[in-house]
């Protein structure tokens, strides 16, 4: 009878500072990519804008500035979230749950290198989040009336 689960055990084992390394240039090269990708889109809208004729209409360019506004605001949110992550392996507490405390599954990092919470503190705000919407939702609809 297997009663010990060994890959188990393992996956909620503390990073061991080699694995906080491997993390850390997985983190850094996501930050170069998201950087790079980001310099590509603007140059591409940049390459777009400037071809596109006068009489063009303004519907277009605006969608474009909304799109790239939109770019911008997740890629600075993921920015922010990779820069918070590589100083929590600075300060050691990388694989800390920024909520509970408990350990984030090595599987999870791998995932999501970016990631504060463990997998159940996750859940739980995205619950929180899902009834929150549904809640709002809800009074919209009552203020039809
Ligand atoms: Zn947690």
């Amino acid at each position: 009878m297997a009663r010990k689960r060994p890959e188990r055990a393992e996956e909620n084992a503390p990073l061991t500072p080699e694995e906080l390394e491997e993390f850390k240039v997985l983190l850094q090269d996501k930050r170069a990519t998201l950087l790079g990708a980001t310099e590509e889109a603007r140059k591409n809208l940049a390459a777009s804008t400037a071809k596109t004729p006068d009489e063009v209409d303004l519907a277009t360019l605006e969608y474009e500035a909304a799109f790239e506004n939109r770019l911008r605001d997740r890629d600075k949110y993921l920015l922010g979230k990779i820069d918070k992550a590589l100083r929590r392996i600075e300060d050691g507490e990388y694989d800390e749950c920024e909520s509970c405390g408990s350990i984030i599954s090595k599987r999870r990092l791998f995932a999501r290198p970016e990631a504060t919470l463990c997998i159940m503190c996750k859940e739980e705000q995205e619950q929180r989040e899902k009834g929150f919407l549904k809640k709002r939702h809800l009074r919209e609809e009552t203020f039809t009336f």
